[in-house]
């Protein structure tokens, strides 16, 4: 959509259309679609933790403003879960911040912590709201391209450390990576820490995706980098964890100092969200390491079967290490635009897809390559999978 269409949108918004989620959503409602675009699971997380929601919600917990940093309940679990699988070790009343969502972690951290005119450095495909948000906050956001090599997309680090000036004031980071389904090696971080470190930069990291991570791939959190807890913001979602995306209920955690600046914003966004939610989630992050285990191997599972379908429909695949998410190359099936792609899909073959160009600033590095979305129930993977290689 042109500005003109929207005389009213400031010019710091101008650039930005509808979310493509929505525009997908929509699209898979109004043509019956099977849905692998937006990435939400088609079933609920554990029946006992959304007893766990219904129960705080009669009792009468939550249902008032709750405290504007998050309940203690949950910024102590947070801390926990933190120390439990990384080592990570944060204090719950100064190092916690409960957020509506990563969405808002994202925007409140960008809103606090930057200043007009800085840089921010951001992997491309990125996360569409790092653009919106750096926007709002007046900051410049400066792509560095994740390329397709041997079988995934990865980070030419000699580009990142030419892409830091004099302006840039952060790096934000995504592990594992929405939409390639990239993870940070040891390797990649060190360099990364190392370079925060030499050029004094603040360091935010997405991490929603943390408990999916397949195959060889670990988990390492940007914040156990040698220098880097101190100048770190990490942010986790309950969300893709617990498969309860509606709750909303996200989290940063930092040092006191950088907490402070984050709630100074967030306050005036939300001010709090999500009440009785935060009991609930509190309770899910203490489960045991048999839930995790198990949400991972079904995920695995299920990105197994849809990665086979894509190929045998004739997609490329990249194999994701993270994420719920495969991004694919169209161009083996004689195509180059994912956007006409993508819209042409519902119609050709009754499924939605993402095309990833929108998660770029260089649309034509991101033209050919398509997502789809696999925490979907596993009949539905196959139905899509078998419509795909009808439709070839
Ligand atoms: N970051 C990334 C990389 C995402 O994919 C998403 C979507 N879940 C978010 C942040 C937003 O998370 P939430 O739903 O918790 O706001
Ligand atoms: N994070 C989800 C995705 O990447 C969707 C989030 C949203 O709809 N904003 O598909």
């Amino acid at each position: 959509m042109t500005s003109s269409a929207r005389p009213f949108l400031n010019r710091r918004l101008a650039e930005f259309g509808t979310t493509i989620f929505a525009e997908m959503s929509a699209l898979a409602t109004s043509t019956g679609s099977i849905n692998l675009g937006q990435g939400f699971p088609d079933t609920d997380g554990p029946e006992e933790i959304r007893e766990a929601a219904v129960r705080a919600l009669r009792d009468g917990r939550g249902n008032q403003y709750p405290p504007g940093p998050g309940i203690p309940e949950l910024r102590t679990a947070i801390a926990a879960h933190q120390e439990r699988r990384y080592g990570l070790s944060y204090d719950p009343d100064t190092e916690v911040l409960v957020t509506a969502g990563a969405t808002e972690a994202i925007a409140a951290t960008l809103l606090a912590l930057l200043e007009p005119g800085d840089e921010v450095i951001a992997f491309e495909p990125y996360y569409d709201s790092y653009a919106a948000c750096i926007a709002m906050a007046g900051g410049t956001r400066v792509p560095v391209t994740l390329r397709p090599h041997e079988g995934s997309f990865r980070l030419d680090l000699d580009e990142l450390r030419d892409a830091v000036t004099e302006k840039t004031r952060l790096l934000l980071i995504n592990t594992p990576h929405n939409p390639t389904g990239t993870v940070l090696t040891r390797e990649e971080l060190t360099e990364i820490a190392r370079l925060a470190v030499e050029r004094d930069l603040l360091v935010v990291t997405d991490e929603v995706y943390e408990h999916l991570v397949f195959d060889a791939a670990e988990h390492l959190p940007a914040a156990t980098f040698p220098g880097m807890r101190e100048r770190t913001v990490t942010i986790g979602s309950a969300g893709k964890t617990f498969s309860f995306t509606g709750w909303k209920v996200g989290w940063v955690t930092a040092p006191p100092a950088l907490v402070s600046a984050v709630r100074s914003a967030k306050q005036f966004l939300t001010y709090v969200s999500s009440g009785p939610f935060q009991y609930a989630v509190a309770e899910a992050l203490a489960l045991p390491d048999a839930y995790f285990d198990a949400f991972r191997a079904d995920m695995l599972a299920k990105r197994d079967v849809l990665a086979a379908g894509l190929t045998e429909a004739g997609f490329e695949v990249f194999r994701p290490q993270g994420t719920y998410f495969i991004t694919t190359d169209i161009r083996p099936l004689g195509e180059s635009d994912g956007f006409a792609f993508c819209r042409a899909l519902p119609e050709r073959a009754g499924v939605v897809a993402i095309p990833n160009a929108v998660f770029y600033d260089h649309r034509e590095a991101g033209a050919p390559f398509v997502r789809f979305a696999f925490c979907k129930q596993t009949e539905v993977l196959q139905e899509a999978a078998k419509r795909l290689k009808a439709a070839r």
